[in-house]
């Protein structure tokens, strides 16, 4: 069994031992032999092609020749000495050098015997060299490679030192392997083996460190990414189903007095498509006599506060408290004023707290939340915390969810001796494989429509030499009363990179548009929270014309007027940032405009973003796009939101498909057999349990 597996400590394989061990658990966190056999290869290398030395340019990857060291010489000054070795294959003859380990070279290698070299080209005052080539004699080569395909692990400068290079990891595999070939228990059904035509696990295992050729390693690669998506899926799954038969929701039958009010008599617009749409599925789950676990994504100013509100009202027509959540101070007084001007001559007690809130007016609104009498509550982190009890909480929305952590997340649920409904709202919009995976086990609504009348913003991009050009664009916009978002970076000058900062730039905005004709705020991070909130506050109003700020006005902030969003340095930032803050700009009805400042030499990676964001305004494109560019891990919130994500194998950017069928095949047993409980599904119950690494442990979640 692989429980036997995960008992055994690595310090007893062979060739580890009580020092390497410890390295290995704190470098690359391997434990037991079974952390050890599932830390796979990041690349293989396809060894069976050799090339000859005319062959070789700087561009090519890693490459191997074989052939002979005609002499090697010491060069350097005694502090810095290199070996020189001149390698030759018939065909030419190319330099290598070492700036380590020179002695036991000169001993090691011999003129006149054959080698293979393997190594990087790199180009060096003209002349082609490979720096620290791995040198091999041609017989032990041959003896440990069967089909020419070498697996590389990641390592770290510790190891190294240590030497657990790649190579070294190598051979602690395949002794681990010999050990315990043998005690390698399947992890995956008979009958999805056998339908799926899944490689078994052991030869999967073995395939993945040592292929034995390039189509048993794909299919190796294929099995192990399967099996872990699919767990994860039907983790998520399984999850629904005991929560869904365990958890007896609030049932709210009534649309009354609240809501129809406001329906009827406040809304001075008509609902989009898209609102309706996701307000009836949400009527429903909150009649369903279900807890609601909904997520809820819409891209920028589509109008999601809207639906926050009626959903809230319809908890206080079936006797509820509700809240909302926002990550940010800004915000959540933001939408404290939304709301109260949406509820203008209706009596609804709502209130704010955040951690600005005075202790003694604190003190009443705890008391109100206890006694009932306040129905809504806005905030920001200070609602989780452990002196908020509410009388009798219906309704919980979280805003910008992925600012909250997990925990954070799963305290509110906790609020209630029953979970309130769950509403998570979302503007990054979340690629589909990336939902599916975090938020599997949520019902998801979109809003794919935004308010009429909406012009969608022009994206402009300009090199820094435009700016004088800029400026005047900027002008021309103030003088038809429009305000100017202008965003940096950085808050201050940076000496290593060559990127606009705030502090410069707010010293020659002032110049080019100058007091009393035209007023500047500025809000950056290191404001006191106060100083922040007055200046957003000056820019709201109107008082101000041009809001110098970082991304700390990324998310939220709803200010019909600005009608410009310059932001500097836009190279620097990512996709999903570039996008936020295009969508500060457009919510009222004039025709807006994201002006992107770069400087002249952009990295391949930056002119795709830049690209990507002057072709789309769709925010689902983009997310996809960022996904491919930068890999989940990356990706605004996952990281932040304390989600212990970490995938061995399978990567959401590449593995969609993979994904979608993991899926399909959860779903398809967990309708037939919801609980597991089948025979031939035991299986899969003893590995849910065991939650192996890479698999999250949801309950703690939902
Ligand atoms: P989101 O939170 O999704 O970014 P908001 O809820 O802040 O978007 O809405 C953006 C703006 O659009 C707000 O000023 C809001 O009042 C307005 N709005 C929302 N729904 C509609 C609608 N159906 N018709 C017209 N304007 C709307
Ligand atoms: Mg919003």
């Amino acid at each position: 069994m692989m429980s036997d597996l995960s008992a055994r400590e690595i310090k007893f394989l062979p060739g580890v031992g009580p020092k390497r061990a410890e390295l290995l658990n704190q470098e690359l966190n391997i434990f037991t032999f079974e952390d050890l056999l599932y830390y796979f290869p990041y690349k293989y290398v396809d060894r069976s092609r050799f090339y000859t030395i005319r062959e070789i340019h700087p561009d090519l990857p890693y490459i191997q020749v074989r052939g002979y060291f005609l002499k090697f010489e010491g060069a350097g000054d005694p502090r810095h000495r290199r070996l020189v070795g001149y390698f030759h294959d018939g065909t030419g003859t190319i330099e290598t050098v070492w700036f380590q380990g020179i002695k036991w070279l000169q001993k090691a290698l011999k003129p006149d015997h054959e080698y293979i070299i393997f190594g990087k080209p790199s180009l060096f005052n003209n002349k082609l060299n490979i720096v620290h080539p791995e040198v091999e004699d041609i017989r032990t080569f041959e003896a440990n490679l069967a089909s020419g395909l070498q697996p590389f692990y990641s390592t770290t400068e510790k190891l190294k030192n240590s030497f657990l290079t790649s190579r070294a990891i190598q051979k602690l595999q395949s002794v681990l392997i010999q050990i315990v070939e043998k005690e390698i228990t399947e992890t995956l059904p008979d009958y999805l083996i056998r339908r799926l035509s899944l490689l078994p696990l052991d030869e999967a295992l073995r395939n993945i460190h040592f292929p034995e050729s390039p189509s048993l390693l794909k299919k190796a690669r294929y099995r192990l990414k399967f099996e872990e998506l699919f767990y994860i899926q039907l983790n998520l799954l399984k999850l629904k189903v005991v929560r869904n038969r365990k958890i007896h929701g609030f049932t709210f039958t009534r649309v009354g007095e609240y809501f129809n009010t406001f329906y009827k008599k406040n809304l001075r617009f008509e609902l989009t498509e898209a609102q309706k749409r996701v307000m009836r599925e949400i009527r429903k789950d909150l009649g369903s006599g279900r807890q609601m676990n909904r997520l809820l994504q819409g891209d920028v100013g589509s109008g999601k506060t809207l639906v926050a509100l009626m959903s809230m009202l319809l908890a206080i027509d079936n006797g509820f408290q509700s809240c909302i959540m926002a990550p940010t101070e800004i915000l959540a007084t933001q939408h404290f004023h939304t709301l109260l001007l949406f509820l203008e001559g209706m009596e609804v007690n709502v209130r704010l707290l955040t951690g600005s809130t005075p202790k003694s007016e604190r003190k009443e609104i705890h008391k109100g939340l206890h006694d009932g009498t306040i129905q809504m509550l806005v905030g920001t982190h200070a609602l989780i915390e452990e002196t908020v009890q509410f009388r009798h909480l219906g309704l919980v929305i979280i805003d910008e969810q992925h600012r909250f952590g997990v925990a954070q997340r799963a305290r509110l649920w906790q609020k209630n001796p029953e979970p309130p409904h769950v509403l998570v709202m979302t503007a990054t919009p979340i690629p589909r494989t990336l939902a599916m995976t975090l938020y599997g086990d949520l019902e998801v609504s979109v809003i794919d429509q935004l308010p009429p009348g909406r012009q969608p913003v022009k994206t402009i991009h300009y090199y820094d030499n435009r700016r004088l050009r800029m400026h005047g664009f900027l002008r021309e916009q103030l003088a038809q009363g429009r305000q100017i978002f202008i965003v940096y970076p950085l808050i201050s000058g940076s000496e290593k990179m060559d990127y606009k900062d705030l502090e410069d730039g707010y010293e020659s905005i002032t110049r080019a548009f100058p007091p009393p004709k035209y007023s500047v705020s500025v809000v950056h991070g290191r404001m006191k929270s106060g100083e922040k909130e007055k200046s957003m506050k000056y820019f709201i109003r109107g008082k101000t014309h041009i809001m110098v700020a970082t991304t700390v006005i990324e998310v939220g902030v709803d200010i019909p007027n600005a009608t410009v969003m310059v932001i500097e340095s836009a190279e620097r930032f990512g996709l999903s940032q570039l996008h936020q803050l295009r969508g500060r700009v457009g919510r009222g009805a004039n025709q807006s405009y994201c002006i992107l400042m770069t400087g002249l030499n952009l990295s391949e990676d930056a002119k795709k973003r830049i690209e990507t964001i002057l072709r789309t305004n769709d925010g689902f494109e983009i997310a996809e796009a960022d996904l491919r560019l930068r890999g989940p891990g990356d990706l605004e919130g996952t990281q932040q939101s304390g989600i212990p994500f970490t995938l061995k194998i399978a990567s959401l950017g590449q593995d969609g498909q993979i994904l979608q069928y993991a899926r399909d095949v959860a779903e398809s047993i967990i309708t037939d057999d919801p609980l597991l409980e089948k025979p031939q599904n035991h299986i899969l119950n003893r590995q849910l349990r065991k939650s192996p690494p890479g698999i999250i442990n949801w309950s703690v979640i939902s």
